[in-house]
């Protein structure tokens, strides 16, 4: 076994509030409680959301590594979350549970385990806890209980937060709310145009299929209610990480800011305890040019798509691990295709025999890595490169008993199970594939002869054939062919 590491470098992340590099100080020694905002599950997630995810993985891998006591909470959104992310639109699980003709509740459960699947496929570790919003109805109308008095006033439609009643509204967002007004819908009877809602009231005459009874009617709780409620209530505040996409940074997570100020009693942000979570972190986006990602477009980018198109899973994680979660990724097949080779070639390596060689330069030379890969991780989570430093241990040529430690540890921080995965997991039959199991079995046998009898043009033809049925051929194959259908 490897010596353990001997001096650990310090955990430096990226602060949104604050837009800047800033040291880990746990709130409590040696813990780290995060919160990452789930999703509203009204439909499929789209690669993009499930970025979300990862990015949230890596921080917690990385506190888990780096000898935190890890609790992680990501809550399941399933009531309030409007068509627009302030407060315009319709409720997005009631308008799909209107188009889909079905309860609420089993549009919810279908998405939940939809995104759990996703979760699984990508090797998301488990949070400590999922928290549901449903589930926590009584203690949002508690929370709101306790601020409304000083912080929020009641209209016909609800009741509303008052954002001038908090210092530094809006800070979060860098939106002199000026920029933030413009794109928020009046309602009427607002004080101000970035106020918003806590209750939602269910309109005189309607029903609907999620509603609770309320000190202010009956109704749904607000959607950025139930984030403050959430991490609140099981974390404490305040705790230490928040984390969402980018685009929570200019409306949720202020309104999320502003309702914690209000609950904690306190005033301006000058003190990061104010804000409910001392660190905000915000991953940026994954953009797709023609618009595949909008889940309003008939074929968007689901993870099921792209192992239906033959891709692994986790080859779309190593896809996120190339960019620094600060920088926004561009998807395109071509791109995955390549993340898909890079974590194939590394699979393969880690099956072949390796020289010994001198076991001490061998341990120095790990040990470095290690510690690189330490340093750069600890650098506001450098991805990229971490992967070449565990790209570097995988290709050594050192022998598997000496590298296998350090490779096991820095892939518990990446995830990208590659102790685990063989190289017959990339044979996804790709959904569109036309030919069968049993024709790719007899195409092959038929070339096998061939180029046993040295005819390797009758061989290339039939690797040819294959090709163009979506099946890859790749000689020199020790393991053999083996089929895994994509599920
Ligand atoms: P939603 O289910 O819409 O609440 O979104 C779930 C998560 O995905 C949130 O953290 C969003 O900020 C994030 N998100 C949405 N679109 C993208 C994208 N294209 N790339 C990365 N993250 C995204
Ligand atoms: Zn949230």
């Amino acid at each position: 076994m490897a010596p353990a590491m001997t001096e650990a470098a310090p955990l430096t992340l990226f602060n949104s509030l604050t837009r800047q590099l800033e040291p880990f100080v746990p709130v409590h020694q040696g813990e780290a409680r995060v919160y990452t905002c789930g999703p509203t599950v009204y439909n499929y997630p789209h690669i993009g959301n499930m970025r979300a995810y990862v990015f949230a993985d890596v921080l917690g891998r990385t506190l888990s590594f780096k000898a935190y006591k890890l609790t992680h909470v990501i809550n399941i959104t399933d009531v309030g979350h409007l068509t627009d992310d302030a407060d315009a639109g319709e409720d997005k699980m009631e308008k799909m549970a209107a188009q889909q003709a079905q309860s609420i509740w089993d549009i919810a459960e279908h998405y939940k385990q939809a995104y759990w699947a996703d979760v699984r496929a990508l090797n998301i570790r488990q949070p400590a806890q999922w928290t549901v919003a449903t589930d926590y109805v009584p203690q949002m109308i508690e929370f709101a209980k306790q601020i409304a008095p000083k912080h929020c006033y009641e209209l016909d439609s609800g009741l509303y937060f008052d954002a001038s009643t908090v210092a530094d509204y809006g800070r979060l967002a860098r939106a002199n709310t000026e920029e933030g007004e413009g794109r928020i819908e009046a309602v009427e009877g607002k004080r101000n145009a970035a106020d918003f809602a806590i209750w939602r009231k269910t309109p005189p005459g309607e029903k609907r299929q999620m509603e609770w009874d309320s000190p202010w009617g009956r109704g749904a709780p607000g959607w950025h209610l139930e984030c403050s409620v959430m991490s609140g209530e099981v974390l404490g505040f305040p705790f230490d990480i928040h984390t969402g996409g980018i685009d929570h940074r200019e409306i949720h997570h202020p309104n999320e800011i502003a309702q914690n100020q209000a609950k904690c009693c306190t005033n301006g942000l000058d003190v990061a305890e104010n804000s409910g979570a001392r660190l905000w972190m915000h991953n940026n986006f994954l953009v797709e040019r023609s618009g595949k990602m909008s889940k309003s477009s008939g074929e968007f980018l689901r993870l099921q798509l792209l192992i239906d198109k033959g891709y692994h899973p986790l080859a779309y994680r190593m896809m996120c691990l190339q960019a620094h979660y600060r920088s926004e990724l561009e998807f395109s097949w071509e791109g995955l295709q390549a993340a898909q080779t890079r974590l194939k070639r590394m699979v393969m390596r880690l099956s072949v025999a390796d020289q010994p060689i001198d076991q001490q330069r061998a341990e120095e030379v790990l040990n470095d890595w290690e510690r690189r890969f330490d340093e750069v991780m600890s650098d506001d989570l450098n991805t990229p490169s971490a992967l070449i430093l565990l790209e570097q241990a995988v290709v050594s040529n050192f022998q598997m008993d000496l590298k296998r430690p350090y490779i096991e540890r820095m892939d518990a921080v990446l995830g990208l199970n590659l102790l685990t995965l063989k190289r017959t997991d990339f044979r996804i039959r790709p959904k569109a594939a036309t030919i069968t199991e049993a024709e790719i079995e007899a195409a092959l046998a038929r070339r096998k002869e061939a180029r046993a009898a040295k005819d390797f043009a009758t061989s290339d033809a039939i690797r040819d054939e294959l090709a163009a049925n979506g099946v890859e051929v790749m000689d020199g194959d020790s393991l053999g062919w083996e089929w895994k259908l994509g599920d």
